[in-house]
């Protein structure tokens, strides 16, 4: 970065070969400290810390000094004395000996150190977040989200992507959240919605003849908050027509490799693992799966085909599966298996088998006294069990099953701390999922294609779409699909979704017409860049590398952000709250 008026140079740049140079920094005091008669200040900017020494006999200034005052601070660049040298600073073997102080701006009391270690609640933290970002881990995830969407522009132009920006005043999106509202004061009454996504303009687009999109888009989903969603977030939007689903998959990987690559220093290897969405779901019982760890869940319903344990012979009587996973050497205290057993009903199970391996291959287990010799023989060499291994295994109906194995291997097995990264598509999702009220669902949203479009619709349970995921560290990082471009196959799946023909021309009738003008076979996909940004940066919530996230109930402390608003605004809007909502006209 170029000298400014208030600096010469970057704390940085405070270097043993400009011993002797007079120099201007400009920053933030860090650190004060007096020793005898001299004030030692630590400065810090965007670019890292230098020390400063002021007597304050020729610059009285200096004692009305303290933390966080913005200074510009000139003088001369000298070795520090011998004992004093900081290695482990870039600037650490000099210091600048001031001759002019110019306090450009005090500050306040502070609310908490701007340091890295101290614990702070996160409340506090939001309401202060412009001091928040002043710490170095903050503002270093504050660096890294620019690099990173840095580089996915920069591979998005390498590949010919337009950047094209579509409205967040817009009608209605199928994403399956609720929608966000603005009421419209021009037509009292009515209503804009904020948008989940930029799905039907992205789609509109490739039929105006863009062939390639892009957009870093806001979106808002109005959803009851999950540990690691946000009412606003970003998605790195991409589409493109004459396209499918190959050319959609080479693209990301071409975009997570140049930011991974940005923000990690790696090179990921191409191509990524590709999993079925059932082969994810049999072997991992999630359709996000972590392959940084083994304990894959096995099927071990054969295994029980003929069994006398009736827990076991009823699941499979009717319909249901057993199966398990090798957890591996674990504590095996008794309170802990029942805490297993206890954390297992937790997550919908009718309830969770133990079996640890004795020294001698036979299985400890509450229910061994109940299978057979071979039964037990079997599951030990299923599971490849050796002495010594808890053994997890589950009776219920399939989608059960999975779930909850597939969360207990990631609660026993998700290695903490190490920094490998797997990511991996996931192919070949269900076109439908099954609703509360025997209908059906899209499972990623209603424009997706689905691969043999007769069997949508005479079986849509085993129907089959054009859907994909990526997945990061078992965390979905986006998705996307083959998108339908002939009306008639959209009608079709209006149909399946229980979806009327007016109902469909009057919420997409806009995006429908659309569509029969000769529509190009396109895809596209979104990936959530909080989300991704906050895995690179080995940050455990994605609040963490958003600049002015909302708290998990949506609300901003900083700027009191939901407000109530005033009387007449509302009346303008021709809104009445309902009695006990309304705001003081302010
Ligand atoms: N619009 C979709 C979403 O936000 C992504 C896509 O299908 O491109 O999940």
């Amino acid at each position: 970065m170029p000298p400014t008026q208030y600096r010469t140079v970057h704390t940085v740049e405070v270097t043993e070969d400009r011993i002797g140079q007079t120099v201007t920094v400009a920053g933030w005091v860090q650190r004060r400290r007096d020793h005898g008669g001299i004030v030692f200040v630590d400065v810090r900017d965007a670019t890292g810390i230098v020390q400063v020494v002021l007597d304050p006999t020729e610059i009285p200034e200096a004692h009305r000094l303290r933390m966080e005052f913005c200074v510009s601070i000139t003088g001369e660049v000298r070795a520090r004395p011998e004992g004093t040298v900081n290695p482990d600073l870039a600037t650490g073997r000099v210091e600048i000996g001031a001759t002019g102080l110019e306090v450009l701006s005090p500050a306040d009391t502070l609310p908490f150190m701007i340091e890295d270690r101290v614990e702070v609640d996160e409340r506090t933290r939001l309401e202060f977040r412009y001091l928040d970002l002043r710490r170095p881990s903050m503002a270093a995830n504050v660096v890294a989200r620019s690099r990173a969407i840095a580089a996915m522009r920069r591979v998005m132009d390498r590949l010919g992507f337009l950047e094209v920006e579509t409205p967040t005043l817009i009608v209605s999106t199928p994403e399956g959240a609720r929608d966000l509202l603005v009421p419209s004061r021009l037509r009292p009454g009515t209503f804009y919605a904020l948008p989940q996504s930029p799905q039907l303009f992205k789609q509109l687009l490739m039929v105006a003849g863009v062939e390639r999109y892009y957009q870093v888009a806001k979106c808002y989903r109005d959803e009851d908050f999950r540990a690691d969603r946000q009412i606003e977030f970003s998605q790195l939007d991409l589409e493109g027509s004459f396209w499918g689903r190959e050319e959609v998959l080479e693209t990301l990987e071409e975009i997570v490799v140049e930011v991974v690559r940005e923000l990690r220093g790696v090179e990921l290897e191409r191509p990524f693992l590709r999993l079925t969405w059932q082969e994810a779901m049999d072997r991992y019982g999630t359709d996000k799966p972590d392959t940084r760890f083994g304990m894959e869940i096995v099927d071990l319903s054969d295994v029980f085909a003929e069994t006398e344990f009736r827990a076991f012979s009823a699941t499979l009587d009717a319909g249901g599966v057993v199966r398990g996973f090798n957890a591996g050497g674990q504590e095996t205290s008794r309170s802990r298996l029942d805490g297993l057993v206890e954390r297992a009903r937790e997550l919908g199970a009718k309830g969770l088998v133990w079996m640890v391996v004795q020294p001698d291959a036979t299985l400890r287990s509450p229910v061994a006294k109940f299978l057979s010799d071979d039964e037990l023989a079997a599951v030990v060499e299923r599971l490849d069990a050796r002495p010594g291994d808890l053994l997890l295994v589950a009776a219920d109906e399939w989608r059960t099953a999975a779930s909850v194995l597939g969360q207990l291997r990631v609660e026993l097995g998700r290695p903490a701390g190490h920094r490998e990264l797997a990511p991996l598509f996931v192919i070949d999702f269900p076109t439908f999922e099954p609703t509360e009220d025997g209908g059906w669902a899209p499972s990623h949203h209603p424009f997706t294609a689905p691969v043999d479009v007769d069997q949508m619709a005479s079986d849509p349970e085993h129907s089959i779409s054009w859907a994909y995921d990526l997945v990061l560290n078992g965390a979905e990082l986006g998705s996307g699909s083959v998108r339908i471009h002939d009306p008639e196959v959209q009608a079709k799946v209006f149909d399946v979704l229980g979806i009327e023909p007016e109902e469909a021309e009057r919420r997409f009738g806009w995006f429908l017409r659309g569509l029969r003008y000769g529509t190009p076979p396109h895809a596209g996909f979104a990936i959530g860049i909080d989300r991704f940004v906050s895995i690179l940066r080995d940050e455990p919530n994605i609040r963490q590398v958003i600049p002015f996230p909302k708290t998990q109930t949506g609300a901003d402390p900083l700027t009191g952000a939901p407000s109530a608003v005033a009387d007449t605004h509302l009346a303008e809007l021709g809104i009445m709250l309902r009695p006990g909502l309304g705001a003081d006209d302010r």
